[in-house]
C-alpha cells in the first residue's frame, strides 16, 4: 500500500486538508484522534498508563486528561515516557487499519511526522502551510487558547522551511477553494506517480 504523509504545523489546516482527500475517496488515518481513541478504549495502554502516572490516570469516565496534563507540566520527562507507551500501539493499529484499506494510496496526518523520523516511512509527504498570523486567528477561533501557547508550540515544532525542504507536495491555505482545488491536482498527480 503506498502511504502518503500529511503534514504541517499546528493550526495550518491539515484535518481540513485530508478531509478535502477523504471527500475525493482517500482513505484517511488522523493519528491524533486514533491516539486519543486508543488512549480511551485500548486495556494494554490503560494498564501502562497506571503504571506510569498511578491510579489517578484514569476515572471512572475515562483518561484523566487535566491530572496528566498536570504531571506532564511539572515534568515534560512523562510526555515522552507517555509517547513512548502511547506511540508503538497507535503505530499498530495504523498497520492493521492499513490492511482493510482497498484504495490505491491511504492518508495519514500526523502533525509532527517529521520530528518524529516518521516521514522516512512514507512514498510521499505532503506539507500544509499557512501564514502563522492565520494560524493563530483561526486557533484562537476555534480552541480555548492564547497566542503564548500557541507560539511556544510553534515554535517546539519544525518550521515550514524545514518541512517544504522535505516534502513532495505542499498545499498553501489561505483561500479553503484554492486550496480545494490543489488537493484535486495532487490527488491526481499521485495517482498518475503510482501507476
Ligand atoms: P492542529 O494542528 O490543531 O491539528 P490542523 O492543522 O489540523 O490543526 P485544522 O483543524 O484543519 O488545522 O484548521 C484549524 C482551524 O482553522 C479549524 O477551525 C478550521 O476549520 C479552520 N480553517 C482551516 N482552513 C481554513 C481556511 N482556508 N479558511 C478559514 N478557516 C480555515
Amino acid at each position: 500500500m503506498i502511504l502518503v504523509g500529511l503534514t504541517g504545523g499546528i493550526g495550518s489546516g491539515k484535518t481540513t486538508a485530508a478531509k478535502e482527500f477523504e471527500n475525493l475517496g482517500v482513505p484517511v488515518y488522523i493519528a491524533d484522534v486514533e491516539a486519543k481513541k486508543l488512549m480511551a478504549t485500548s486495556e494494554s495502554i490503560k494498564e501502562k498508563l497506571i503504571d506510569l502516572f498511578g491510579p489517578n490516570a484514569y476515572t471512572e469516565s475515562g483518561l484523566n486528561r487535566p491530572f496528566i496534563a498536570d504531571v506532564i507540566f511539572h515534568d515534560k520527562a512523562y510526555l515522552e515516557k507517555m509517547n513512548a507507551v502511547v506511540h508503538p500501539e497507535v503505530a499498530k493499529h495504523f498497520t492493521q487499519w492499513v490492511e482493510k484499506q482497498k484504495a490505491p494510496y491511504v492518508i495519514k496526518e500526523v502533525a509532527i511526522l517529521f520530528e518524529t523520523g516518521g516521514y522516512k516511512a512514507c512514498d510521499f509527504v505532503i506539507t500544509v502551510t499557512a501564514p502563522k498570523h492565520l494560524r493563530v486567528e483561526r486557533l484562537l477561533k476555534r480552541d480555548d487558547s492564547n497566542p503564548e501557547k500557541i507560539e511556544a508550540i510553534m515554535n517546539n515544532q519544525w518550521q515550514d522551511e524545514e518541512r517544504i525542504a522535505l516534502s513532495d507536495f505542499v498545499i498553501e491555505n489561505v483561500d479553503l477553494a484554492t486550496m480545494k482545488e490543489n488537493i484535486k491536482k495532487i490527488h491526481f498527480k499521485i495517482i498518475d506517480a503510482i501507476k
